[in-house]
């Protein structure tokens, strides 16, 4: 019980700075099998991956988006993975008051960086554009929060 609260503690004071507590792929006992051994931190190829709460790697989506190249699961050595995870994560994001697009500035970045294209922009009067998020089709890879930026984007457990 004191490990999910943790991690759950973790999950939403990261929500307020863009760090989703934990790693693609996690097994659920994920701080039982994790060793700290850095070993996917080393290896993650978009330098997302840094040393969280307690030394648990996390993922800081101001670094970037997760590219799902898994080089953090074939790091590991230590069973704090598991890859047949029809899902690597249950996280999305959501898209705070103040983007610039639905103010009447001209911003469409986080839809360039949506491989999925899961946000769409639903135009208004007054040449302002309200982004809007199809959440079964966003992966929750997080590429749009750091490109937003008002800083506006921020990760949430996914429905
Ligand atoms: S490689 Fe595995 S054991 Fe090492 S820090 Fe990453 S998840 Fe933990
Ligand atoms: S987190 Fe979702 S909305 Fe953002 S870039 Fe990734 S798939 Fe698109
Ligand atoms: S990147 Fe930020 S400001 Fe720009 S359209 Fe998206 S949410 Fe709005």
């Amino acid at each position: 019980m004191t490990t999910i609260n943790t991690a759950r503690r973790a999950f939403f004071r990261g929500r307020a700075v863009g760090i989703a507590h934990h790693v693609p792929w996690a097994v659920a006992a994920f701080e039982d099998a994790c060793q700290r051994c850095d070993a996917c931190i080393q290896a993650c190829e978009e330098a997302i991956l840094v040393a969280g709460d307690g030394g648990f790697p996390t993922v800081d989506f101001r670094r970037g988006g997760c590219t799902f190249c898994a080089a953090c699961v074939d790091a590991c050595r230590h069973a704090a993975f598991d890859r047949e995870r029809t899902s690597p994560w249950s996280i999305t994001v959501a898209i705070a008051d103040g983007c610039l697009s639905a103010r009447g500035i001209a911003c469409r970045s986080c839809a360039d960086a949506c491989e999925p294209r899961a946000i769409r922009f639903q135009l208004q009067t007054g040449g302002r554009a309200i982004p809007l998020l199809d959440a079964s089709t966003c992966n929750g890879c997080g590429s749009c929060i750091a490109t937003c930026p008002i800083h506006v984007i921020h990760v949430e457990e996914a429905a």
